[in-house]
């Protein structure tokens, strides 16, 4: 098996933060950075001590892809996405570091709340449903089974926790708390639910189910709010075959619900210092490979060697 790559080292660029998955590096122009997809796999907030080789190309080209779907199809969209190009200038050791799963993004503030769209009802929002009939506070039709889409598409957002801490399910009329003010929070609930919405009817043309994913945005000086971060990847929503959907029965996904599953199943749900078995590993690569070839019509190896 090829080598995950968990620590990135960019001696010549600054790294200015670091998260569960990606590093950021400052660039000479001081409105972008570098946005560097590591092989790192977190699960239940917790980042296990191996990664899955090729994850944070298969990430970011991903992402990419998304970028250029989306503002194709909903103008009026502003997005992070400079471009793909290895920064001038960095030693050739770097850039093959950084070649694939690193993109030059615009700088900005990122707004404090984890938009959260659902399309199904799984995961948190079930646990939620069985238990109150709500979820995120919202009530929801009676006697709804698990994996049964919603009559429409809806806003869950959650806090965007501090390191080590956990995002928590909020009203999305609570939302704005976290934003700051309600013009942006009800701004982003449109905008959530409207690239959801295009997405999901993209990716179902493809076979798959966006049964829910997760954006993040941010808001430059003027007030202009832009889409940030990855989206639309199997790190950031739940992916389901539409072949083989059927409601009241958890889906097969192309996510990190397979790695989720094998760490409940050993116990080792949250737990720090996990190492993923090797079977795991490739197969998890391989999922995130195929959602890659489904989504976009381009194998992952043809899209990484361009
Ligand atoms: P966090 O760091 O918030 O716990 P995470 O572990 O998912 O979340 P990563 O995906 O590893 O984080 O790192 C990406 C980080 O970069 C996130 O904190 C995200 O909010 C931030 N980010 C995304 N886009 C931008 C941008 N355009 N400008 C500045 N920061 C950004
Ligand atoms: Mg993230």
């Amino acid at each position: 098996m090829a080598a995950a790559l968990t620590t990135i080292s960019l001696p010549s660029l600054q790294k200015i933060a670091s998260g569960k998955v990606r590093d950021l590096f400052s660039l000479p122009d001081p409105n972008a950075l570098l946005f560097v997809a590591s092989d790192r796999l977190s699960a239940f907030d917790v980042v296990m001590t191996n990664g899955i080789p090729n994850k944070g190309a298969i990430l970011t080209l991903m992402s990419a892809y998304w970028f250029r779907v989306l503002s194709e199809r909903i103008p009026s969209l502003r997005t992070h996405f400079i471009s793909l190009d290895i920064p001038a200038g960095i030693p050739a050791e770097e850039a093959s570091v950084v070649k694939n799963r690193s993109m030059q993004v615009r700088k900005l503030q990122v707004l404090k709340i984890e938009a959260i769209v659902r399309g199904y009802i799984t995961g948190s929002a079930w646990k939620e449903y069985q238990a109150k009939g709500t979820v995120h506070g919202l009530a929801m039709p009676q006697g709804m089974r698990l994996a049964q889409k919603f009559p429409s598409a809806i806003y869950t957002p959650s806090t965007k926790a501090e390191a080590g801490a956990h995002d928590e399910n909020i009203h999305p009329d609570d939302a704005w708390k976290e934003i700051g003010d309600k013009e942006t929070a009800k701004k982003v609930e449109a905008l959530a639910l409207t690239i959801y919405k295009t997405a999901a009817a993209y990716a179902e043309e493809r076979g798959i189910i966006i049964a829910d994913t997760k954006f993040e945005f941010a808001k430059d000086a003027e007030g202009n709010i832009y889409l940030v971060d990855e989206v639309l990847t199997p790190d950031s929503s739940r992916f389901w075959r539409k072949d083989g959907y059927e409601v009241g029965k958890e889906p097969d996904s192309f996510d990190k619900q397979f790695v989720r599953n094998w760490l409940i199943k050993e116990g080792l749900k949250a737990k720090e210092g996990v190492t993923l078995p090797e079977d795991i590993c490739v197969a998890t690569g391989e999922k995130y490979k195929e959602a890659f070839y489904l989504l976009t019509g381009t194998k992952f190896e043809d899209a990484a060697n361009n």
